[in-house]
Parts: C-alpha cells; sequence; structure tokens
C-alpha cells in the first residue's frame, strides 16, 4: 500500500506516519527528516538545503524528487510505503507520477490554521531519531527525553512563530492544489484533524480500508 499524506505543518502527519509505520509494516519517508539529517551531517545536501528550511520556504522541486525516486527504490518499500511531506508542489506531484511511483491513497488531515500555532509551541522532537511529541497531547514518559531512542528532545528551529505562520502560508498556496489533483484522480481521503491522535488514526484507517 502506498500512502500521502498531505497536511500543513503542525496537522499531526509525522506522528501519523509514526502509527502508519507500525500498524501496515511499511516505512514512512519524510522528507523533512531526510533535510535535516542532511544538515546534521553538514552534506553538500544539507548545505544548499539550510537557508530555505530556515525561512520556512520551500526546497526546490528537484532536490525533493532526486532524493525520494532513490529512497522508494529501496527493499523495505517493496510492500509500500508512506510519503509524508512530499509531494508538496504539483510539479513535485506530476513528477512522481512521471516517474512511475504508484500512489493508492492520499490522506489529507484538515486543521485550522489557529489550532495548528498552538500546537507547534508545543512540539519536541528527538534529535538522534527524529520522533515527535507533543508537551501536553502526546508527552515522552521521560521530559526532555525520546522513549524510543533515549536521544535529547528539542525545539524545531522552524517551529518559531513567525516561521510558523510563513510555513502555513506556503502550505496554502503551494500544496493545497494537490488535493484537487488527487480528489480528480479519486484517491483523496479527507480526515478530520482536530481531534484526538487515536481518532485521527482510526479515521485514516477507515478511510484507506486497512483494518482498524
Ligand atoms: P516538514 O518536516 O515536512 O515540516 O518539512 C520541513 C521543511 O523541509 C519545509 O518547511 C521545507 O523547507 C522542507 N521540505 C520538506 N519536504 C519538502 C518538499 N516535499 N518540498 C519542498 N520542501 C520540503
Amino acid at each position: 500500500m502506498n500512502l500521502i499524506l498531505l497536511g500543513a505543518p503542525g496537522a499531526g502527519k509525522g506522528t501519523q506516519a509514526e502509527m502508519l509505520t507500525q500498524k501496515l509494516s511499511i516505512p514512512a519517508i519524510s522528507t523533512g527528516n531526510m533535510l535535516r539529517e542532511a544538515i546534521a551531517n553538514g552534506t553538500a545536501l544539507g548545505k544548499e538545503v539550510k537557508q530555505y528550511m530556515d525561512g520556512g520556504l520551500l526546497v526546490p522541486d528537484d532536490l525533493i524528487l532526486s532524493i525520494v525516486a532513490e529512497r522508494v527504490k529501496q527493499p523495505d518499500c517493496t510492500n509500500g510505503f508512506i510519503l509524508d511531506g512530499v509531494p508538496r508542489t504539483l510539479a513535485q506531484a506530476e513528477a512522481l507520477d512521471a516517474k512511475g511511483v504508484r500512489v493508492d491513497h492520499v490522506v489529507s488531515i484538515e486543521i485550522d490554521d489557529a489550532v495548528i500555532e498552538g500546537r507547534m509551541t508545543g512540539r519536541r522532537v528527538c534529535a538522534k531519531c527524529s520522533a515527535s511529541y507533543h508537551i501536553t497531547a502526546n508527552p515522552p514518559a521521560t521530559e526532555g527525553t525520546c522513549d524510543q531512542c533515549g536521544g535529547e528532545l528539542v525545539i524545531r528551529k522552524d517551529d518559531a512563530p513567525e516561521t510558523v505562520r510563513k510555513r502555513l502560508q506556503v502550505y496554502h498556496e503551494s500544496t493545497e492544489v494537490l488535493k484537487d489533483y488527487y480528489a480528480k484522480a479519486g484517491k483523496l481521503r479527507i480526515i478530520e484533524g482536530n481531534q484526538s491522535i487515536e481518532g485521527a488514526n482510526r479515521d485514516i484507517l477507515v478511510a484507506i480500508g486497512a483494518e482498524v
């Protein structure tokens, strides 16, 4: 099963992708995590994308497409994958189609911007494995420490309030058009994001025809 998760930054894509990975035994591919890793490792790609990410802007399509095309060819994607945060533009969606990357369902997690701005201030991510938490909605067992790998939990640089507003604006301008694109293909599944993490997860499983 090949899935795409759409939704504004802070809509809960990362959290849902992690849950779906466990449930469906297919990997979650987050371009945001891959890019942050490239920055942390000081690679050429990392140096190229840092300024875009720090400013809440989209990284150029060609860079994104080459890392995604490479990633979905890996053996762990044989039974499917979850794309989290990609495609983000119509050009990316068309290019994935042109490259023969098949998509079964496109899940759009919908939530008001005002709710998102509130949520983002509480988000913490693991500096080591990128697992995502929220200080009240989804706290780790031990404050400041990742449940999965023991890594330190940090605030993402682009979760600063001004950058969040910029990212929301970019989302509405560039990514919302994707909903029409996938609706026309009969693949769009809309999910209410303003509910509990478990509730949204159940709705997603139902929408994609998986066992709840
Ligand atoms: P995310 O972790 O998905 O919120 O992504 C964080 C940042 O990474 C975005 O604000 C962009 O700068 C960059 N990024 C991630 N995925 C993409 C993509 N598919 N297209 C362009 N930029 C991306």
